[in-house]
């Protein structure tokens, strides 16, 4: 299963990707955890790429093609992966399109008006990355580590409406890209988690059992 999760900021792909990768036995290779582990590391790599996140822009293609080109030669992606949050430019995806064959992109599909309150209220552990919203998670730890919950710093207002921009501009061609490979499924994003979560599996039981 060579899996790709599309979708705007704050769609769910990384909430679902947890449920996802743990079901099926799958890497789960998020650029954006990549890159804030570079951050957090203090590489060369990390700090140039901070620039462009904090302002909500995307780190420049070659940057992000040659981690994820690096990563698909760990022995734990021979079997399969499900990536989330890349490709998110055309080269991006015709790049990965010349390394490897994606079986299935799923398009998690949530509105504009619904991305504001998901990322504002996104709250993500310290210690171990498990995200949470404010709505359903009272308190200020993690449940599964006991971790500090903090609030992404480029998840703030001004920075949100950029990220948007970028995604319409940038990253929702490759829906068509997708659909026109014959391998986007679509599902309805702005139903609660564990309908979501349903649904995909479907999707994936019915395709991978052909
Ligand atoms: P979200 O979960 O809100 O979609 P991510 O954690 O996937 O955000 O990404 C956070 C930031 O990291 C992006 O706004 C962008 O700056 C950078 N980033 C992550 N993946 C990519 C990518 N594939 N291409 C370019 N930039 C990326
Ligand atoms: P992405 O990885 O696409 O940026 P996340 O998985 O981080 O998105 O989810 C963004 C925020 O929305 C988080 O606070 C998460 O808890 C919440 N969330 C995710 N899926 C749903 C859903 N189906 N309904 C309501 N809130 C959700
Ligand atoms: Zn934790």
């Amino acid at each position: 299963m060579n899996l790709v999760f599309l979708g705007p900021p704050g769609a769910g792909k990384g909430t679902q990707a947890v449920g996802v990768c743990e079901k099926y036995n799958l890497p789960h290779i998020s650029t954006g955890d990549i890159l804030r582990g570079e951050i957090k590391q203090q590489t060369k790599l990390g700090l140039e790429a901070k620039k462009y996140m904090d302002a909500g822009q995307l780190v420049p293609d070659e940057v992000v093609i040659g981690i994820v080109a690096s990563r698909l030669t760990q022995p734990d992606c021979q079997n399969g992966f499900l990536f989330d949050g890349f490709p998110r430019t055309l080269p991006q995806a015709e790049a990965l399109a010349e390394k490897v064959e994606i079986q299935m992109a799923v398009n998690i599909d949530v509105p504009d008006e619904n991305i504001i309150n998901r990322l504002s209220g996104r709250r993500v552990c310290k210690s171990c990355g498990a995200t949470y919203h404010v709505d359903n998670h009272k308190g200020q730890t993690c449940d599964s580590c006991g971790g500090e919950l903090i609030q992404r710093t480029d998840d703030a207002p001004e920075t949100v409406a950029n990220r948007l921009k970028v995604y319409h501009e940038q990253t929702s061609p490759l829906i068509d890209f997708y659909q026109s490979k014959g391998v986007l499924k679509s599902v309805d994003g702005t139903r609660s988690i564990d309908e979501v979560f349903a649904e995909i599996c479907a999707i994936l039981d019915k395709e991978f059992s052909k």
